[in-house]
């Protein structure tokens, strides 16, 4: 579903849910007009993702609790915005889109380990 970018309104808020054998999430998008064609978008992710671990690919459930800030341009964005990212927007939004992509960047933005993986760790540190 893509939502015309000025069809969004300010202080509009937006659920978006992903479920299905990977992920367990719950996403909550919520927008202020900053400027004609540029919105502020706060996006709360809850939820969980399941993943392999690192080290033994079993699969881990990883819990999600995420507030993520950015921008959304209608359009490419002219100059540099140093507090956060600006996602650009072509042709309206896909909100299930930026969701997944945000999901993409939370999996391998960490090391994930299974559970016996990490007391197999703990048990070197000693
Ligand atoms: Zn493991």
């Amino acid at each position: 579903m893509k939502i015309p970018f000025s069809r969004i309104g300010n202080e509009d808020s937006y659920t978006v849910e992903k479920k299905d054998d990977k992920y367990l999430i719950d996403a909550i998008f919520s927008f202020q007009i900053k400027d004609r064609n540029l919105l502020h978008s706060l996006l709360k992710i809850r939820g969980s993702i399941k993943i392999p671990c690192n080290s033994c690919l079993e699969t881990v459930s990883i819990q999600i609790e995420e507030d993520i800030e950015f921008l959304l341009s209608d359009g490419v964005y002219k100059g540099f915005h140093d507090e956060f990212d600006v996602v650009e927007i072509f042709g309206g939004v896909s909100l299930e889109e930026i969701l997944l992509g945000e999901l993409e960047l939370l999996e391998s933005g960490d090391y994930h380990k299974c559970e016996s993986c990490q007391n197999i760790e703990l048990d070197l540190e000693f």
